[in-house]
């Protein structure tokens, strides 16, 4: 008999099988010999009470056989002499689309600016160790997109509970553990990750898909408001009449080319800020009510934390929180600097990191206006400019302690922090607008006062966080997905402004292939 329990215990148990499998036969008050298996259907985490507990949904196995079960692969399609769709960008929404294309019987061509995930990795070497910002291949750029090195955060807002349950066992698919199909908060990791992106690429080549990597569009051909094709740097045409757009938030010669070419293109809000480093242990401290020095204990995750106030009449917030993570340097270009945090799929440093970000409204890019829709993108890149010459002109990003920043002192010292480059003490006041400075301060007075323990000057501010989601919408038809000008041209992903993490990416790259699909 199968049969499904809630239950709240302590972490221990939660942790242990043996110790799982008493307690559960001690409630259903049978022998624990007769329960052959038990299976996690959901997990997460209740530190609300001053002893943490772990709620679990089981499926307990009485005197019933377990079976194992693989999640298969979707029914894939030799799709060589198909009908062609073009995909800009190996993004998750770029990769998703192309699986989801050959699963319907048509060849994508995907075409990538940057390297694959391996060579990839040697520019992030060269990012941190000498400071060199390659333009097509970076954190952002490269197979995988901006999720390969990331945290692999699988959690998203969505409602649509099927969409995001195919994705995730998709993952799982191409080799991801499968508690990520029934951890509240699932994440992959950076160790593992590229593993995983990279067996997506075979296998779209295996059915007859191609994934050219260093080739990096530079003109979208328009007809009659008709997509025909693209133009790579190398002035290679390549025609088609479906191209789905995928570029991700950063591509932005791709959003000055459709501006130039009057392609609709809009300014859109997004939030902008700092990323706020902590020792784990303290964050542990705070979330799980442990003691700072004896810590949470060998059965506890390493505390994740999220918090939102309204300071000025504006949302701030964390983003992208990274428990036992790494600050990553993310600029995109020379002459920036951008902050981002990854962790491995153990989380297991030494440190919390979390971008902590403030609402921007249209009104903020005012002073960028005669850019017109890209006026939020100049009001970015000026914050990234800025933060490079304070931080010195390379990559070492400029910091500061927490409190020392609510009192508008530049610190004394900036201990050495995940973020390998490096720091330069500096009044992080220089880097943003006067209004986003006061904003900052006064929201981690107010963090400080609902965390206890979190306003410290053990915590690091690194600036800026600036690419929490795309600057430019491009708008589409909301029942074609086609560009609401260029039949053909299906905006997707987070370029577009129709997803803000993985997981809605790789569901908007799904959407986008069925809607091609639909008109071939
Ligand atoms: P992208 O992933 O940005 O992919 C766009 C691709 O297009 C890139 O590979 C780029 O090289 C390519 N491209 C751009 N221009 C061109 C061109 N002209 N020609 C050809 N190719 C081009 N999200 C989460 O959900 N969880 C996390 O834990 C998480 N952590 C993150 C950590 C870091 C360090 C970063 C940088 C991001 C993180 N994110 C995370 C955000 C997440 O990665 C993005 O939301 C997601 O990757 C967006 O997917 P996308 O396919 O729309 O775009």
């Amino acid at each position: 008999m199968l049969r499904e329990l809630q239950i709240q215990v302590a972490p221990e148990i939660a942790a242990q099988q043996e110790l799982l499998t008493a307690h559960v036969a001690q409630l259903m008050q049978v022998k624990p010999a007769d329960i052959n298996h038990i299976t996690i259907i959901k997990r997460s985490i209740d530190a609300r009470q001053k002893s943490v507990k772990v709620n679990l949904k089981l499926g307990v196995y009485y005197k019933e056989q377990y079976v194992e079960k693989a999640t298969p692969l979707p029914d894939y399609k030799d799709v060589t002499n198909a009908p062609e769709v073009i995909i800009i960008g190996a993004g998750p929404a770029g990769l998703f689309a192309a699986l989801q294309l050959i699963e319907l019987g048509i060849k994508p061509i995907v075409l990538e600016r940057g390297k694959d995930v391996q060579e990839r990795r040697r520019d992030l070497k060269a990012i941190n160790r000498d400071h060199i910002v390659d333009e097509d291949s970076n954190y952002c750029y490269g197979e995988g997109g901006a999720g390969t090195y990331s945290d692999g955060k699988l959690y998203t807002r969505s409602k649509k509970r099927g969409d995001v349950d195919r994705i995730l066992q998709l993952f799982v698919a191409f080799g991801a553990a499968d508690d990520i199909l029934v951890e509240a908060h699932p994440h992959i990791g950076t160790n593992k990750l590229p593993k995983i992106i990279a067996s997506m690429r075979e296998k779209i080549i295996e059915f007859g898909g191609q994934v050219l990597f260093n080739t990096r569009v530079t003109d979208i051909l328009v007809k009659n408001s008709e997509v025909q094709g693209v133009v790579t740097q190398k002035s290679d045409t390549i025609n088609a009449k479906k191209v789905i757009l995928a570029t991700g938030h950063s591509a932005r010669d791709i959003f000055e080319l459709l501006d130039r070419k009057k392609i609709f293109i809009e300014a859109k809000p997004f939030a902008l800020g700092v990323r706020a480093e902590h020792p784990q242990s303290l964050i542990d401290s705070i979330q799980y009510s442990c003691d700072f020095n004896t810590g949470r204990g060998e059965f506890l995750p390493p505390a994740p934390y999220a918090i939102v106030k309204q300071v000025g009449g504006r949302g701030m917030y964390s983003f992208c929180m990274c428990p036992g993570g790494v600050i990553a340097p993310c600029a995109t270009s020379p002459g920036e600097v951008v902050t981002n945090g990854w962790s491995p799929s153990k989380r297991d440093q030494e440190t919390a990191n979390s971008g902590i970000v403030v609402e921007l409204k249209l009104e903020d890019f005012k002073p960028f206006a005669k850019f017109g829709a890209l006026a939020g993108m100049e009001f970015q890149k000026s914050i990234e400019q800025q933060a490079w010459h304070v931080g010195g002109e390379t990559q070492r990003v400029p910091a500061q302690r927490m409190v020392d920043f609510t009192q508008s002192k530049v610190s004394a010292d900036i201990p050495k922090t995940s973020y390998v480059p490096g720091t330069t003490p500096a009044e992080l006041g220089r880097v943003f607008p006067g209004f986003l400075t006061q904003i900052l301060r006064e929201g981690f007075t107010e963090f400080g006062k609902s965390m206890r323990g979190y306003l410290t000057n053990e915590a690091i501010l690194h600036a800026p966080e600036s690419r929490t989601s795309s600057p430019v919408r491009i708008p589409r038809d909301p029942e074609t997905l086609e560009h609401v000008q260029i039949k053909g041209l299906y905006p997707c992903g987070e370029g577009a402004g129709y997803a803000g993490g993985i997981i809605s990416a790789a569901i908007d790259g799904e959407k986008c292939a069925l809607k091609c699909a639909d008109l071939i």
